[in-house]
């Protein structure tokens, strides 16, 4: 069962909000994005995202990592600036927000005490900046499901079914999953995804988007990680949650299916699908 106040998203429901650039458009203009992440192991993560921050559109983008991401993303990731944590392996405190438009925060981060804490302080402050909180961003808030009163608005959590069920328990059948999905985004004036085929877009006032695009290629880690950073760059530049959500889920879908022609559902890297964003954003010009 579907719920009645839903729409299945295709290219004529982006095509209306599409942003053209125009010609005297410079970096200072298109938002200055952030990605916070990473920890020993684990700063792949980042590098994905803040591709997929890069190609989408993002003017300007930070990275903030522990120090261990140093080398490399100074070297995968040119274009990117980095700040690194004192600490050599995980994320010890969040730096000053000022500069930014949007922050993509959590893939990659461990969910070690010091990290929490750090998270727990910086939404304390009462950040009025818009959030993608992802990854373990999303297993700290089961944890400590307080901190979900503290999250900014205009904000977008990005579960996958496992680190949505740490939120809000189990459920019987996928009517039960949007109810209980559609609670949470009420209650806190949340945009949440459920990520899978046709991942879900829960809007605070109760309306549900169905995603059309994307395929079983996507089925790889590192796959929500790269969504992280379109939506990211997305929000930086001024869309709406609504239309950050919605267009960020409807592009990196489709990049992954104009890559399968290509690569196949077997081979299909996350890599590969940050690749083809450029085709996925050529198709609404
Ligand atoms: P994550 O589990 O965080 O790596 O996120 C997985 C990403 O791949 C999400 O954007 C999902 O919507 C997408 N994805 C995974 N499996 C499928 C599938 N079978 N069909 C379409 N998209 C998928
Ligand atoms: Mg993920």
């Amino acid at each position: 069962r579907v719920a009645s106040d839903s729409i299945y998203v295709t290219k004529e429901d982006i095509q209306p909000f599409y942003k053209r650039r125009k010609k005297f458009g410079h970096k200072g203009v298109f938002g200055h994005a952030l990605i916070l992440g990473g920890s020993y192991g684990k700063i792949g993560a980042v590098q994905l995202a803040a591709k997929a921050t890069l190609r989408s559109g993002c003017g300007l983008l930070s990275l903030y990592v522990p120090h261990c991401g140093y080398s490399i993303l100074q070297t995968a990731v040119p274009e990117a600036m980095l700040i690194t944590d004192e600490q050599e392996n995980l994320i010890s405190s969040f730096p000053d927000i000022a500069p930014y438009q949007a922050i993509g925060l959590g893939v990659g981060m461990g969910t070690e005490e010091k990290t929490k804490g750090a998270f727990r302080e910086f939404l304390t402050a009462a950040p009025l900046i818009p959030l993608v909180l992802d990854a373990d961003a999303l297993n700290v808030l089961a944890q400590e499901p307080d901190l979900l009163e503290l999250i900014p608005p205009r904000s977008i959590l990005t579960p996958h079914p496992k680190e949505l069920k740490r939120i809000i328990g189990t459920w019987d059948n996928d009517w039960e999953k949007i109810e209980k999905t559609k609670q949470l985004a009420a209650r806190y004036k949340l945009c949440i995804l459920i990520k899978g085929a046709n991942t879900a877009i829960v809007l605070a006032d109760g309306r549900v988007y169905f995603n059309s695009t994307g395929n079983v290629g996507m089925a790889t880690g590192g796959s929500g990680d790269a969504l992280t950073g379109v939506l990211t760059a997305l929000l930086g530049q001024g869309y709406s949650t609504e239309e950050a959500a919605v267009m960020g889920v409807y592009l990196h879908g489709r990049a992954a299916d104009i890559a399968v022609a290509e690569i196949g559902v077997y081979s299909l890297l996350p890599s590969d699908t940050i690749q083809f964003l450029s085709q996925a954003f050529l198709e609404l010009e």
